[in-house]
């Protein structure tokens, strides 16, 4: 196996070119897997870790068309690289930015494979498991994908397209993710079959977004694709106290978390059933959105 070490964007891209059957390397916990289970035999790879502008995280002002009527040039971006890792998310200034993902990257794997995995190995593999997934669901996520010719931006909606299928070309990599600034509290919760070094069997990302005064869902290993609870958002959004944060009531909970859990169409498999999956998002909707309006809940009258 031939083994290509890019130093930029641009020399990875050429790589690929040149190279049409070699294959992106990132951290490698899920491509190195694939080759031991000889899953996949690649004649040659480009390994894009050493690539500086993939790396890290920056906040941008620019002309993104974010929905929720943000696209003024006062609105902040953050460009998440592909080579960000799970490791690197946990970075406090990182933490205070995106709080969600934050939590997210922390129930990924073990301190090895979160040191070494990566965003863009996350999108890359598209997982319905993919614990970033939910959370760049929620936030409407762009991801920008380069190659030798061409650059360009497609939302998270139209890369991932099934279990493990993305649209991504032979000769494009994923280059960064941008998400939008947001203001409120954010949560991710995740259902698993143990406390630590588990796959998602249900998982969820809300953002209670004070800035558009919008509740915003994403939901992960409950259907073929990283799922956004629209209508669950629509009904609810409205309805919440945004001044003083004050609690919903139980009957406004338990719609929503109905309305969440019809969002998902989950399989059975040998994680968990369709049922516990659709119970299991309803619950942690009614937990998620109760953290973020955490005022006592109004006496029933
Ligand atoms: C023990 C173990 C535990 C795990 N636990 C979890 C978990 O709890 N949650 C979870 O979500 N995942 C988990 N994973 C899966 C894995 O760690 C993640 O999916 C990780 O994000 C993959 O990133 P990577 O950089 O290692 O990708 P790689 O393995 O390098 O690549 C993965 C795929 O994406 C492609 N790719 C990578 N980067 C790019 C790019 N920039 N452009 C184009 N294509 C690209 C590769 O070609 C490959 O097809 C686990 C894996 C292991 C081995």
């Amino acid at each position: 196996m031939n083994v290509h070490v890019a130093r930029s964007v641009d020399e990875a891209c050429a790589l690929l070119a040149d190279n049409p059957e070699a294959q992106v390397l990132a951290g490698g916990t899920d491509f190195m897997v694939e080759v031991n289970y000889r899953h996949r035999s690649p004649s040659a790879v480009v390994a894009i870790n050493r690539v500086p502008e993939t790396s890290g995280w920056s906040v941008e002002r620019n002309q993104v068309e974010w929905n929720g009527g943000r696209g003024d040039d006062t609105a902040e971006t953050i460009r998440l690289g592909a080579t960000l890792t799970f490791a690197e998310m946990e970075d406090p200034a990182f933490v205070n930015l995106l709080p969600a993902l934050s939590q997210a990257a922390r129930t990924v794997g073990s301190p090895q494979i979160r040191n070494a995995g990566t965003l863009g190995g996350n999108l890359g593999t598209a997982s319905p498991a993919g614990d970033s997934l939910p959370v760049l669901a929620a936030l409407d996520s762009k991801v920008i994908l380069r190659s030798a010719e061409t650059s360009r931006q497609v939302e998270l909606s139209d890369f991932i397209v099934g279990p493990k299928q993305t649209t991504l070309q032979p000769t494009e990599i994923i280059e960064a993710v941008l998400v939008p600034k947001v203001a409120g509290h954010s949560e991710f919760l995740k259902v698993g079959t143990r406390n630590a070094m588990v796959i998602s069997v249900a998982g969820l990302a809300l953002f209670a977004r004070t800035d558009i005064a919008r509740v915003c869902v994403g939901l992960g290993s409950v259907a073929a694709v990283p799922v956004r609870a629209v209508a669950a958002e629509d009904w609810i959004s409205p309805r919440l106290d945004w001044e003083n944060m004050s609690a919903p009531t139980q009957a406004e909970l338990d719609t929503f978390a109905s309305l969440v859990a019809q969002a998902a169409s989950p399989i059975d498999d040998h994680r968990g059933t369709a049922d516990y999956r659709r119970h299991a998002v309803g619950v942690m909707a009614k937990r998620a959105l109760q953290r973020a309006f955490p005022g006592s809940v109004p006496s029933a009258h």
